[in-house]
Formats: C-alpha cells, structure tokens, sequence
C-alpha cells in the first residue's frame, strides 16, 4: 500500500498552526490482531520522520497503532525527540463520560501484587493496574484531601503530587490523616507523605509547598491525569476549574460546609463533589465559588489591611468550623466518584455533581451545563485548548 504526502501534508501544516505535535497513526484490524509496528511501518517512519518534524515545526516524530477491539481498542506508540531515542508512548486517557486508562500494548500484565485481592475480586485485574499507572495530583492536605490521599494509596494509586502551602497546626491533627502532634509546625504536604510512603514504600509522591494560584505550581499539574480539588481557596478553584477545561484534566472537587443557627448550634451539614470533566459546567458557572473571596485572596496581605481599615472587610482568614466525620465522608464521596467514572458502576447518564446533606441523610446528584459564551462552553474551543501564552488564558501574578 502506498500513502500520498498529499494526504497528511495538510495535517501537518495544521499541527504548526496549533503549536501541537502529529502522530502518524493507523490499525492493525482484524481477529487477533496485535498492534506491534511491523517491518514496512519501520521503513514508514524513517521514510517520513524528517518531514513530519519540518512541517510541523515540531520537535517530535510520533506514531501511534491501534488494533481495535470488541470493547474498545489495543495500542502501541512511540514519540522520537529530534536526534534522540524512541521512547514508548505508555499510555492513552480518554475523558469521556467514561475515563478510561488504556496501557501500552507491551506493557508489564503480571497479576497485581496479592494486597490488592480484596480490590481485585471486587473490580477485576485490569482496574487495579489503572490505579496502579494513574497520575493523580491532591491540591489541599487538610481533613478532605489527606483523607483522599489515604484511600487513594491504600486502592493502589502509586503516583501522587501533593500540593499545600500550609502548615500542621495542633487543632489540624483532629482531621490530618497521618498527623499526630509531633508533626505540629511541619508542612503539611511532608506530614502526609511520610505517612503515605509507610502505607505504600513503593509510593512515587512528590510535594509541592505552594499555592495553586502561583503559575509555576499551576503547571505543575499538567503531568497529572486528574486533580482533586480539596482546597477552601476560591482563589486555586477558580484556577482548577480552568484547567479542567483547557488541558482536560478532569478535576473532582470537594467542598464541605458546616452551617450554625444564632445561638452556634450545627444545622447543616453539606458536602458537594464536583466532576469537572468536559461538557461540564464549571464552578464559576455552577456558583460554587465565591468570586468576592477569590478576589480578596489574591491581594496582597498589605492591600487586605487596607480595606480592612477602610471598612471594607471580605470574609478572610476566619476559622471556619471543621469535623473530620464530615470531611472524610465527603473525601469517600469524591474517591468513588473517581471509581465510579473509571468502572462505571454508576448510573448510565453520569451526574457531575453529588451532594450530600449529611444532617438530613440525604444525597442529590445534577448534571448542570456551562453558561453560554463561558470558557467552559464547548462553542468557545477551548476545551483542550492545551498549554496557551497565557496559562490557562489568565492573568498571573509574581511568583
Ligand atoms: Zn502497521
Ligand atoms: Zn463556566
């Protein structure tokens, strides 16, 4: 068979349009198939490779083979860095209503490791090696996030990135997971990845003591697969909302919150899991920020005086009341969201928001579309839109 330039010179020109990298793809259909590059595909890519990269202005020569399959499709593919060696693409995250992790053809199958029996007869070999592969990034390592890190870990999840600019004080040890009070005065992020690596030493977890609202931090979660949100900052949601959309990364974010009568009596009890994934509302959309806090945190601690004294005092720096059944059942919530998304045990039409009215027992799911002519509309193009000058299309402030 002899393919024409003409058919993928096009492609090419687009692909420099788009500052994106082309990937020479094509099947090995048919039964048993396997999608292994043959002699000829070989001779392919040395025929093709300097051409690929010049008209694309890429640096890269990427090839994909897919063989497809009953329930979907098999897979091998390299990526070539200019003058350099191949090196396997090992995976495809396809996020759908479904997300799915699909491994490298070649990829090590031994059985999962016997911890995970209990996990495996409940969701089968192959979800185990998902968890085991995913890269999952944790911003916020209070009472929601720590307790998503844990279960996490203990499912078999084996790449964490934990982001918290905090540090342990005493009254956090009521709700860290993994703290104890001789941790007081330490990160937070270092406290619960100690605890981490004693669940799992084959952990790969690194940290990040920041703040997701700086721009080197921000890009640091575009390794990841998804991004749980379990921050209080309105100021990092606004940003994770947005990198949901454009590096579709999708994002579980977790809110909890403790509602008091005049008298200080607890009467609300609310959690809110929400699924940023694309098609999805965002969570300026769906109202769950609070755009008057995000602002005021991102000013300055001087500016933040100022208005204080002028009277004008946002909601800042106050502590808000926190218990840790409540967090941890929120955390539970937002991890079998991820479960769910990756079984799909859930119901045929997937919900992207779960509330839970813990005083009352009762839990809510809605599905809510993002408002016209927002980023997270899907007319806008912007879903995928990739790593755009500026990040995110924001503005940034001093690192
Ligand atoms: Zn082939
Ligand atoms: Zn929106």
């Amino acid at each position: 068979m002899l393919i024409g330039s003409e058919g993928y010179v096009g492609a090419l020109g687009a692909a420099e349009t788009d500052r994106a990298i082309p990937i020479w793809f094509h099947t090995h259909p048919g039964d048993g198939a396997v999608p292994i590059p043959s002699k000829y595909d070989r001779q392919v890519d040395r025929d093709i490779s300097d051409l690929f990269q010049l008209r694309s202005g890429s640096a890269f020569y990427a090839t994909l083979i897919a063989s497809p399959q009953s329930d979907g499709f098999i897979f091998t593919g390299e990526i070539t860095p200019e003058g350099g060696q191949a090196v396997p693409i090992d995976r495809v995250w396809s996020v759908g209503e479904r997300w799915r992790l699909l491994q490298n053809f070649t990829r090590d199958t031994t059985a999962p490791a016997t911890i995970f029996d209990r996990n495996v007869r409940a969701f089968g070999p192959d979800i185990q090696h998902v968890l085991g592969d995913l890269r999952v990034a944790i911003v916020g390592a209070g009472g929601t996030g720590s307790a998503v890190a844990e279960q996490l870990v203990r499912l078999g999840v084996r790449h964490l990135l934990l982001v918290d600019s905090d540090i342990l004080s005493a009254s956090n040890v009521t709700r860290v997971f993994g703290s104890t009070p001789r941790e007081v005065g330490q990160p937070k992020v270092d406290v619960l990845r100690a605890h981490l690596m004693r669940i799992a030493p084959d952990l790969i977890c690194s940290t990040i003591q920041g703040m997701v609202t700086v721009q080197s931090v921000a890009q640091a979660l575009r390794s990841s697969d998804i991004v749980f949100g379990c921050t209080d900052d309105n100021a990092g949601r606004l940003v994770l909302s947005r990198l949901a959309t454009f590096l579709l990364t999708p994002v579980i974010d977790v809110g909890v919150l403790l509602s008091s009568d005049s008298a200080g009596v607890l009467i609300g009890i609310d959690g809110r899991v929400t699924t940023l994934t694309p098609g999805a509302a965002c969570l300026v959309c769906r109202n769950r920020v609070d755009m008057a806090r995000a602002a005021a945190e991102m000013r300055t601690p001087e500016e933040r005086q100022r208005l204080a004294d002028e009277g004008y005092a946002p909601a800042l720096g106050q502590v808000e009341p926190a218990v840790v059944a409540f967090t941890t059942a929120v955390a539970a919530a937002a991890v079998n969201e991820l479960l769910d998304r990756l079984i799909g045990y859930g119901p045929p039409e997937r919900p992207n928001e779960t509330l839970l009215r813990l005083h009352e027992r009762e839990i809510s799911t809605n599905s809510a579309a993002p408002r016209p002519r927002h980023y997270c509309d899907m007319a806008q193009g912007k879903w995928g839109a990739g790593d755009e000058e500026p990040f995110l299309g924001q503005l940034w402030g001093a690192e």
